[in-house]
């Protein structure tokens, strides 16, 4: 038996029963898929309901307006899809009036329509034998074949389409299309494929050599750059230093607590380079939780300490009662938070007595 075939009977056999499987109107179709992307199945379901009931035809769509549209969409996040929804329909209403064209080319000329969408109503609604490429589609592929280049690489999108092109069944593409997807959603899922339940198992090399999960190979992503951070948490007369960031950088123009940069975990001699002479005995230090930018990696350790050497950049000492009225970044307020107590919880007196040099 040939794939298609055997995609066919377990999809006739396994497959979730949903409401725009059961019509060929482009219309149900494209609003079906304009609300799962990026969205799961069960928790579309009522939006779909919702929107065919308000604006049962394209043309009810198309007159709707901008607000209405965006109430009825209320939830489902990405609120720029509702605003497309409505712009592609009143394009097809003025350019086709309010009849999706049936072609392929068309569908993709359409504002708000990618590739995936066109080959979508192109083969559910008019049965074109165009193939559909959504995660779950290249993820069954890719294992199938064992692809080697990173998935989302032009090369691998290439040998995907091949593949696909040669399995489809001509005269029933919208049923190798629902079946390939739905077995990506049910069978061949990301973690734990059930390979032994897969009506293609006998096609698949990943199933074979063991190691579906090894595929599909994502670019790797370059490692992250590890920034070490010491921060002075310095008091003086019951005030604390802050300082202005720069206007350039990460953080760029929020507050901080006076800090140095160092290529190996901090020490408090670091701080030396911002309190000259500093000479003085940590009073308490803190392990900041990794924090994690796009490119970067942040360690970063407090050091609390009292303090009469001039900062040699420029600080500002304000009572830690006004620490609110500054914008520091999450790091920093997310220490302020969990370390209340440092500065609500009265302290030593003689930690915040000005340092007479003893
Ligand atoms: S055999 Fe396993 S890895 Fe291969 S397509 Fe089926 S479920 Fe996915």
């Amino acid at each position: 038996m040939e794939i298609h075939q055997k995609l066919k009977f377990w999809y006739q056999s396994a497959s979730r029963d949903l409401p725009w499987r059961h019509t060929s109107d482009p219309y149900y179709i494209w609003l079906s898929e304009v609300i799962l992307q990026q969205t799961r199945v069960d928790q579309g379901l009522p939006y779909y309901y919702r929107f065919i009931q308000q604006y049962p035809t394209l043309q009810d769509l198309a007159k709707a307006h901008e607000d209405e549209v965006l109430r009825l969409w209320q939830g489902l996040g990405y609120y720029s899809r509702a605003k497309s929804l409505l712009k592609t329909a009143k394009e097809v209403q003025r350019l086709y009036h309010g009849r999706f064209p049936a072609s392929y080319q068309e569908l993709l000329a359409l504002p708000g329509i990618g590739p995936y969408t066109a080959a979508a109503i192109a083969s559910f609604a008019f049965n074109l034998p165009h193939p559909v490429l959504d995660g779950n589609v290249k993820r069954v592929v890719s294992r199938c074949l064992e692809i080697q280049r990173p998935i989302e690489s032009k090369a691998a999108q290439v040998e995907i389409l091949t593949w696909l092109n040669a399995c489809m069944e001509p005269s029933d593409p919208a049923v190798f299309n629902q079946a390939i997807m739905e077995l990506g959603a049910l069978i061949c899922l990301p973690k734990t494929p059930s390979c032994s339940a897969c009506p293609i198992q006998a096609h698949c090399l990943a199933s074979q050599s063991g190691r579906p999960t090894d595929f599909p190979i994502k670019k790797s992503k370059p490692a992250k750059r590890i920034l070490h951070l010491a921060y002075a948490l310095a008091w003086n007369n019951g005030k604390i230093a802050i300082q202005k960031r720069g206007s350039t950088g990460i953080w760029a123009n929020l507050w901080e607590l006076p800090s140095v940069e160092t290529s190996e975990p901090a020490e408090i001699n670091a701080l030396e380079e911002f309190f000259p002479g500093l000479n003085t005995v940590v009073y308490r230090s803190f392990e900041l939780p990794i924090h994690l930018l796009s490119h970067r990696e942040i360690r970063a350790q407090v050091f609390m300490f009292k303090t009469q050497s001039k900062a040699s950049h420029q600080v500002e000492w304000i009572s830690p009662d006004r620490i609110d009225s500054y914008g520091f970044p999450r790091i920093l307020t997310r220490f302020f938070e969990e370390h209340e107590d440092v500065f609500r919880v009265p302290l030593p007196t003689e930690f915040l007595k000005p340092d007479n040099g003893s």
